[in-house]
């Protein structure tokens, strides 16, 4: 059989697409702002209309399985855990996670990161450097997805401190913990670009 590889004029002119998307988001605007309004004044409430979840004065609690920010895992002394062994950052495809290993003061560790950073803005959230990594050092079960935005590229590096330090939220405030902070701190961020934009 003959196989159809060249668009018609029309094809190529995606009109009957276009139309058709127009269509759809037509329909399911109206549908669901009549069904809000009538919802409103108590009727055909048993039919559900869609609603989006206001974020970020509210949001969705993401899954048991959702894979997110990174995080260093903590010992029980909450020293870090990572022994600054480069397994993950020469796993990363992405190139984006940056170690400098400095001497343990303990003589049964070799060594620990100075400095351990992962730059998000070019991380693809693969997971190569937790299934790199030999001892559970980085993980990211943190129940919180990456920052959205900041002023400057610095502002998207996340340094060894705050990784570990989502590890102490997260053991001490419990899963939401983390997401209730990044959202008030977007607050406190929208506040500063208001403030700057006032003055
Ligand atoms: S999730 Fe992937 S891209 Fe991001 S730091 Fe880990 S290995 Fe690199
Ligand atoms: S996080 Fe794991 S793989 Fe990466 S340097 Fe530390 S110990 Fe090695």
């Amino acid at each position: 059989m003959k196989r159809r590889t060249e668009m018609s004029l029309l094809e190529r002119l995606y009109l009957g697409e276009i139309l058709r998307g127009l269509v759809v988001t037509g329909y399911r605007f109206w549908r669901n702002l009549s069904l809000h309004a009538l919802h409103a004044v108590g009727l055909f409430r048993h039919i559900k209309a869609a609603v989006t979840v206001q974020y970020p004065d509210e949001y969705k609690i993401y899954p048991d399985n959702y894979r997110g920010s990174h995080r260093l895992t903590l010992k029980e002394d909450s020293s870090v855990r990572c022994t600054a062994c480069f397994l993950c950052a020469t796993a990363c495809p992405a190139n984006c996670i940056f170690i400098e290993a400095g001497e343990h003061p303990d003589p049964e560790v070799e060594k620990f990161p100075l400095r351990y950073e992962i730059d998000t803005l070019r991380c693809i959230y693969c997971g190569m450097c937790v299934e790199a990594c030999p001892c559970d050092a980085i993980r990211m079960d943190t129940y919180v997805h990456p920052k959205i935005w900041g002023f400057n590229r610095a502002d998207f590096v996340e340094t060894k401190e705050t990784l570990m330090n989502r590890s102490t939220v997260l053991a001490t405030r419990g899963r939401n913990a983390l997401m209730d902070d990044q959202i008030a701190d977007y607050a406190r961020q929208d506040e500063e670009v208001w403030e700057r934009f006032k003055g």
